[in-house]
């Protein structure tokens, strides 16, 4: 039987998440979700937005939306865009203005977000893995070459490494003729932000997203910063493919979550006072574990194979990410959690071994 798909779908290999498993009395530190829910605002300003307005269009550019968070970073709302989740706002950014043919390939880091690949797959970018260095960091030195453009995670997923703003800074300035991204989904625990920047560097895009710092995984809100002339360029393509990104209760969390900083300062404090009680903990059961700036660490065990203990955890009840991947191959990647799921981590991990 001849195939419906067009063409180029049949070789598509899509990004596949962490599992979401629907059952309660699991502990979950697999997807860097935030452990603690949103702020009781975000909640009440929901039920307040979910009346008979869900019959209309919500506002296609989310103006208010895009004024709150330019308040919030310190840029004028021309500079934001807004999106379905940072993974859609990648898309058209990679769509919109990184695929540069005549110029030379993408560069991004080898191990980093597994999305990268598979947007470039999508919208036929070619591309160019960059190692990062033996310690995991990224050496910007090795992209001084031809590039239609430069993506990496800062904080680098799922290293947990920081690359600071001096360093970013002479990127740009080496890379004037092409755009830079910087993902910054994690920046919030513990790193600074890169968005101070965008006025000096018109080749500058920062992206973030709701979903870890904020607790709105599963409200899907994302936005990128960056200079007038890169707003329009994925305005265009955003209005090429869906006007309305943004629904009405999606907009209405997002702007309580930054009107409520007190809230998410606190949260991500706790996030990151666990983080390093945890370092210390998998520390003294003998792993390894790189420098984290975000809420996730990257851990190995000298004695015990990644994918075995992966599992072990699993018939605890706890499950964390393993990636089958060169270099990664044991380690385990595990989100921070609540101090009792931290705590039923460690307990669990040193029965284990
Ligand atoms: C989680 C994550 C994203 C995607 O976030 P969403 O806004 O939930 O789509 C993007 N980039 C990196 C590096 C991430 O870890």
């Amino acid at each position: 039987m001849s195939s419906y798909w067009s063409d180029f779908v049949k070789d598509l290999e899509p990004y596949s998440p962490g599992e979401q498993p629907q059952i309660s009395n699991i502990t979950k530190l697999n997807t860097n979700e935030n452990p603690y829910g949103p702020s009781p605002e975000v909640i009440k300003a929901i039920s307040e937005a979910a009346d008979d307005r869900l019959r209309l269009y919500p506002p296609p550019e989310a103006e208010q939306l895009k004024s709150t968070i330019a308040d919030y970073v310190g840029l004028s709302a021309s500079q934001v865009f807004v999106g379905n989740g940072s993974d859609e706002v990648l898309a058209h950014v990679f769509n919109g203005l990184l695929n540069h043919p005549d110029k030379g390939p993408l560069l991004f880091p080898d191990i980093s977000y597994s999305f990268y690949p598979v947007f470039c797959q999508l919208y036929g970018i070619s591309y160019k893995k960059i190692p990062l260095a033996d310690d995991f960091s990224i050496d910007l030195d090795q992209y001084q070459q031809e590039n239609g453009g430069i993506i990496f995670p800062n904080p680098n997923a799922p290293t947990g490494l920081l690359l600071n703003l001096d360093a970013i800074e002479s990127l740009l300035k080496n890379n004037t003729d092409s755009v830079v991204v910087v993902d910054e989904a994690y920046i919030d625990f513990g790193g600074q932000t890169a968005a101070s920047l965008i006025n000096q560097y018109d080749n500058l895009l920062v992206v973030q997203t709701m979903s870890k710092s904020r607790s709105l995984a599963g409200m899907r809100v994302g936005y990128a910063l960056g200079s007038k002339h890169l707003m329009e360029g994925l305005n265009r393509i955003k209005n090429s493919f869906n006007s309305y990104p943004l629904g009405h209760l999606q907009i209405a969390a997002a702007i309580a979550a930054f009107k409520d900083e007190q809230y998410f300062k606190n949260t991500a404090q706790q996030v990151i006072s666990e983080r390093e009680r945890v370092v210390d903990q998998l520390e003294s059961l003998g792993f390894d574990v790189l420098p984290s700036k975000a809420n996730f660490v990257l851990a190995h065990h000298p004695q015990k194979a990644a994918e075995t203990l992966a599992d072990c955890l699993r018939d605890k009840g706890i499950i964390v990410r393993y990636f089958a991947q060169p270099r990664i191959d044991q380690f385990l990647r595990i989100t921070i959690g609540t101090e009792a799921q931290n705590s039923l981590l460690i307990d669990s991990l040193e029965q284990i071994l």
